[in-house]
């Protein structure tokens, strides 16, 4: 039987990262629900829409179409008819995008839609792994793996300024850390869907570890978990059939 894996984390905590290796190694589908409140933010801009009008922001969603596709293991967002994979990533969308997304009715809709991608996903017999920030505590509470992943905000925020520097994008590190802590601050303190751990996720600290070894660490839980479902299957069968 097909299953989720589901990673929730802070901005900078390493998901997009890892969750893409991790799929790429276990042959799962990789789905950063990010890309969706992130494409939501883009259409806002797009629209003119003043963010303080809640009313507005969540109607633009009944205005608009958002899809997002896996392509030869990479993912791309569409608004309407345009690729904006891109156009997501803007320190304008950065800006906004936690405001925008922490209102309930635009969480509601993109909730359905994060569900929708994931259950077309099992329907063709497909793993998926999906990272966010409330996939382990409201999207999908009941996935099989649950991991919540972080990192020290100095830690976050150094990697963050590399990145940056790959980008071509000019800030400080002081800028850098203040815009993590207050994302963190948004996302944390959302009336629903905060960030915060599930009791039953398995936490994971990646402030010290390498990347391979931070990937290594959630394929062994993967596995182990999944091992424990076949096991309990198992166990569920020989005792219906006695
Ligand atoms: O993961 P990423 O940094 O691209 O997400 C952008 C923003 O979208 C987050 O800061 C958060 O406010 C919002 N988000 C969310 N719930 C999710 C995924 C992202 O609120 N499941």
């Amino acid at each position: 039987m097909s299953y989720i894996v589901a990673i929730d984390g802070p901005a900078g905590s390493g998901k997009g990262t890892i969750t893409k290796l991790v799929a790429k190694d276990l042959n799962l589908v990789s789905i950063d629900t990010g890309m969706l409140y992130r494409c939501h933010a883009l259409a806002v801009i797009k629209n003119n829409i003043d963010i303080n009008n809640e009313e507005e922001v969540e109607k633009i969603l009944d205005k608009v179409n958002i899809n997002l596709i896996n392509k030869n293991n990479k993912q791309i967002v569409f608004l309407n008819e345009e690729d904006v994979t891109n156009q997501i990533r803007t320190p304008e969308v950065n800006t906004i995008v936690s405001k925008t997304s922490a209102i309930i009715g635009v969480r509601n809709r993109i909730t359905e839609l994060e569900r929708k991608i994931g259950y077309d996903w099992l329907k063709e017999g497909k793993n998926i792994i999906m990272e966010g920030r409330d996939i382990t505590t409201v999207v999908f509470p009941d996935a099989k793996v649950k991991i919540y992943l972080d990192a020290t905000p100095i830690e976050r925020a150094k990697r963050r300024c590399k990145q940056n520097k790959r980008n071509g994008i000019n800030q400080s590190f002081e800028e850098v850390l203040q815009s993590i802590m207050e994302r963190d601050k948004n996302d944390m303190n959302k009336e629903v869907g905060a960030l915060k751990k599930a009791p039953d996720a398995v936490y994971v600290d990646s402030s010290k570890c390498s990347v391979n070894k931070v990937k290594n660490k959630i394929i062994n839980i993967i596995k182990e978990k999944t091992k424990e479902n076949k096991n309990e299957n198992h166990k569920k069968n020989i005792k219906s059939n006695s």
